[in-house]
């Protein structure tokens, strides 16, 4: 494995987006506050798991954008040589929220802090899988994101996937999509019984009654429900936006 590109160190998740200097300056740029059991990780996710455990409240947007936007600086230090400042990718990441939250019609980008609360992701019953599953679109850069996180009734994450899409889908085609990769995901992982959760109603409640599916999405809903013969049981759950939180974090990678 390479070392990190910064500091030669050994690179792990968690080295580059946490504990390598450069990380621990954005972060501290950011403003985010850390609980103090929230230390030396090697892999970042367990940091996004104490963080859900023990912080009090947290901006998980800025979270999710800070991490991205450090990773972001990590590949532009590999392949081109050049380090932005600490303060740059802080700011840069805030920006960011903006222009996702302007792109995807959050009409609350003035009143951020009312959403700054505890994220509430439930485990699944005993024995089933969550599948988060999450849409982005990237209007600026005339993309689109699907991200996927699966996890066990401990929370243990069971698998994960992060695929950009290299043009521009709409806000519900970009979920349904998500909703067919998760679903393909949790399959090949040879689950039986699921949940997959998303927050978009229209692609939620579509699995679950084909008849509900609008056009532009039906044939990403056929493709899903067949899919879905594949497992003992399952289930869909729409839960607010902020709560995806965990399939958000790699939004934008
Ligand atoms: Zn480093």
């Amino acid at each position: 494995m390479d070392g990190c590109v910064c500091c030669g160190e050994k690179e792990t998740s968690g080295h580059t987006l946490w504990n390598c200097s450069i990380a621990t300056e954005v972060w501290k740029e950011s403003g985010i506050k850390f609980p103090s059991r929230v230390s030396q990780q090697e892999e970042f996710i367990d940091l996004i798991w104490l963080m859900k455990k023990y912080a009090r409240e947290v901006d998980w947007e800025l979270f999710a954008t800070t991490a991205w936007g450090i990773w972001k600086n990590r590949n532009l230090v590999k392949h081109k040589g050049r380090c932005k400042l600490t303060k740059t990718i802080a700011r840069d990441a805030a920006n960011n929220i903006k222009e996702f939250c302007q792109n995807n019609n959050h009409n609350d980008t003035n009143h951020r802090t009312r959403r700054q609360s505890r994220p509430t992701w439930f485990p699944p019953k005993r024995g089933w899988f969550k599948i988060n599953i999450n849409g982005a679109m990237f209007k600026k850069e005339g993309q689109s994101g699907v991200i996927v996180v699966n996890r066990n009734e401990k929370g243990k994450l069971m698998g994960a996937m992060c695929k950009k899409i290299p043009f521009p889908l709409g806000a519900l085609e970009s979920e349904a999509i998500a909703a067919e990769e998760g679903i393909a995901l949790a399959r090949d992982l040879g689950l039986g019984e699921v949940v997959i959760e998303g927050d978009a109603s229209i692609v939620m409640s579509a699995l679950v009654n084909r008849d509900q599916s609008l056009s532009s999405i039906k044939k990403l809903v056929e493709s899903s429900r067949t899919k879905l013969k594949a497992f003992k049981k399952w289930e869909t759950n729409h839960v607010r936006r902020h709560c995806n939180i965990v399939a958000q974090l790699l939004a934008r990678c």
